[in-house]
């Protein structure tokens, strides 16, 4: 599929040209920019196979720009566009998919301006151009918040007034479609699946994000409610006290608006050093600027400081990767950044990080041989990522709307031999009682305690057949009155989870594995194809039937085979939803099918 990608800035349109054969094959037939708008003129560049030009064009601002790109395509002989996708920077907490840009939506999108005045109105300029020139072609939004939904409450929840919170004062975070690419990126390169990685994505340009990437899905991000929180940028500030506004006010008289340019326009490496390129900033500290030294130690720290934070967050960190203009080109500021983090297994190799040159879409591993965490260097590729979503999203079976049945499950667990033996004796074996509708599995006899630092849960059920790990499944709730703080999880993904006690007849066993468990529907292949679900998918699930119906959002489908079709959700869910027994739901259409990673 051939697709037309724009990615329109305050101040320049970046635009390209992809062929999607499949997932793991995209290439790229076209690229184009428009920049630098003044005196009725910009600056233009395209590239095209082997021909790279570049020089200046007569388009005075963003829409003569966009209205010249289907000439520029004709020029240079590339037709046949099926698709044009175009990045939304700001979806609220609406969007966690591509979405077709329809009357509807854009009117959506348009609501969400006041939370993005310098991106979104660029953004919409040029699907309101693509729209008219291309009135056949789908047009989809791909958004830069969308990867960040998955953060929960505690990340995303400022500590302020509940009215404020109401009127959508909360934490998005942006560059979610970069961070998504590298992190996949980087577990490519690693060899290992994206689900089973803690990755620190360290996205450095002229704006500039840290994302917690946990087991596939962005946990947390140094950007918030705007793309203003945060790191040290090109000119924006990052990370201020809050209490800044009353005091420039008072101190300075000076205006709301005149402090939010400020911190936009004028802050960052510009405001430290007068400069927001970092290669202007790091040569000059090379000769000699305190100021400029300064910034570069500041811009480093900062940075370092959200490092420490997020592998706090995960429990843990398995890859660091950098990427955007500065991540990818200065090995110092790689090296500053990472420097005095030896102590949580984050050590690099001083050759292998000077000798990076990235020529194409390649991911070298820095690290030192010993170290624990990998540090990985790639490109971002934004538009790419966007000419995979809108493929896959294109692509996706419509699934066939029909009811699945829904299962509560109570907090049990999943026990390892070792933990049978600790618990109920040497040579001990489960007694199966009750089956349960998965194939195999059942229930046995035997129950548990399950002990935390606050509270004991009695007489836990006991799932079979044994595991290889201890799984421990409880409800948000549970883990309030147990008094640790479990994360929600895939089963199997157990790495960096919390240690608690189990406590049976004939001792305790103390492991890590406890988790509230992320819900899913269990499905076959053949029924999974008559449903167009495919495993991996997230797909919203209406529960119409009950007293207080509710859409559970990103219910993942786990196909195996001989499995039966089922949603389970805890019991939490179920009172939310106000669920009994023999309650069904329904996969909603249009909405379902969210491709989790571009792969379909
Ligand atoms: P954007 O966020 O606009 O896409 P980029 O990702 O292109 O920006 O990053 C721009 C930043 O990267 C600038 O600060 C630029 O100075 C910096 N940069 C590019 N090459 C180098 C380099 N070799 N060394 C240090 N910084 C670099």
């Amino acid at each position: 599929m051939r697709i037309l990608v724009f990615n329109a800035g305050s101040s320049s349109l970046k635009f390209g040209v992809f062929d999607t054969a499949g997932p793991a094959d995209t290439t790229q037939a076209f690229k184009g920019s428009f920049e630098r708008f003044r005196d009725g003129g910009c600056a233009y560049r395209f590239q095209c196979g082997e021909n790279d030009e570049s020089g200046t064009a007569p388009h005075a601002d963003l829409p003569a720009a966009i209205a010249a790109v289907p000439g520029v395509l004709q020029t240079h002989d590339i037709t046949g566009i099926q698709a044009v996708g175009h990045r939304i920077a700001h979806g609220g907490d609406g969007f966690d998919a591509p979405a077709h840009l329809d009357e509807e939506t854009l009117a959506r999108i348009e609501a969400l301006t006041p939370l993005a005045p310098l991106h979104n109105p660029a953004n919409l300029e040029a699907v309101r151009v693509a729209r008219k020139v291309w009135p056949d072609l789908p047009q989809m939004g791909v958004f830069d918040t969308a990867f960040h939904l998955t953060n929960p409450a505690r990340a995303t929840t400022y500590a302020v007034p509940e009215p404020w919170r109401r009127a959508g004062l909360r934490r998005y975070g942006f560059h979610g479609t970069s961070h998504k690419y590298v992190a996949e990126r980087a577990a490519q390169a690693l060899g290992q699946p994206l689900q089973a990685l803690r990755i620190i994505s360290v996205h450095l340009g002229n704006g500039a994000s840290v994302c917690a990437v946990n087991m596939g899905h962005s946990m947390d991000s140094s950007m918030g409610l705007t793309p203003l929180e945060g790191l040290v940028m090109g000119t924006r500030s990052g990370d201020v006290d809050p209490g800044a506004f009353g005091y420039l006010h008072r101190q300075m008289g000076l205006s709301i608006e005149a402090i939010e340019a400020a911190l936009y326009s004028d802050s960052g490496l510009k405001g430290l050093t007068d400069s927001s390129d970092m290669r202007d900033v790091e040569e000059r500290a090379a000769a000699g600027d305190a100021a400029a030294q300064l910034a570069i130690n500041i811009y480093a720290y900062r940075a370092r400081k959200y490092l420490g934070a997020y592998a706090a967050a995960m429990g843990g960190v398995d890859a660091v990767v950098f990427t955007g203009g500065i991540g990818e080109n200065s090995a110092s500021m790689r090296r500053r950044i990472c420097d005095g983090l030896e102590f949580m297994g984050l050590r690099l190799d001083h050759d292998r990080n000077q000798a990076v040159r990235l020529q194409g879409r390649e991911a070298p591993q820095i690290q030192a041989l010993e170290a624990r965490v990998a540090v990985i260097v790639t490109e971002t590729a934004e538009q790419l990522q966007i000419a995979r979503e809108v493929a896959a999203h294109l692509a996706a079976p419509r699934p066939v709307p029909g009811p699945i049945p829904v299962a509560v499950s109570g907090r049990h667990v999943h026990l390892s031999a070792e933990a049978v033996e600790a618990l109920f004796g040497p040579g001990y074996s489960l007694t199966p009682g009750k089956p349960l509708r998965q194939p195999g599995n059942w229930a046995a006899k035997e129950r548990v305690t399950i002990e935390g630092p606050k509270g004991r849960l009695e007489r836990v059920a006991i799932l079979g057949p044994l595991r290889g790990r201890t799984q421990i499944e409880v409800s948000r709730t549970d883990s309030f009155a147990l008094g640790i703080d479990a994360p929600v999880r895939d089963s199997g993904q157990l790495s960096g989870t919390p240690r608690v006690r189990l406590i049976g007849p004939a001792g305790h066993f103390d492991t890590d594995g406890l988790i509230v468990a992320a819900r899913h529907i269990h499905t076959n292949p053949e029924e999974a194809v008559a449903m167009g679900l495919a495993d991996g998918q997230l797909v919203d699930v209406r529960i119409d039937g009950s007293e207080r119906g509710l859409t559970f959002t990103r219910v993942l489908v786990r196909v195996q085979d001989g499995a039966f079709t089922e949603m389970h959700i805890d019991t939490d869910e179920a009172n939310a939803a106000g669920i009994g027994p023999d309650c069904e739901g329904e996969v909603v259409p249009g909405l379902a099918a969210h491709p989790v990673d571009g792969t379909g």
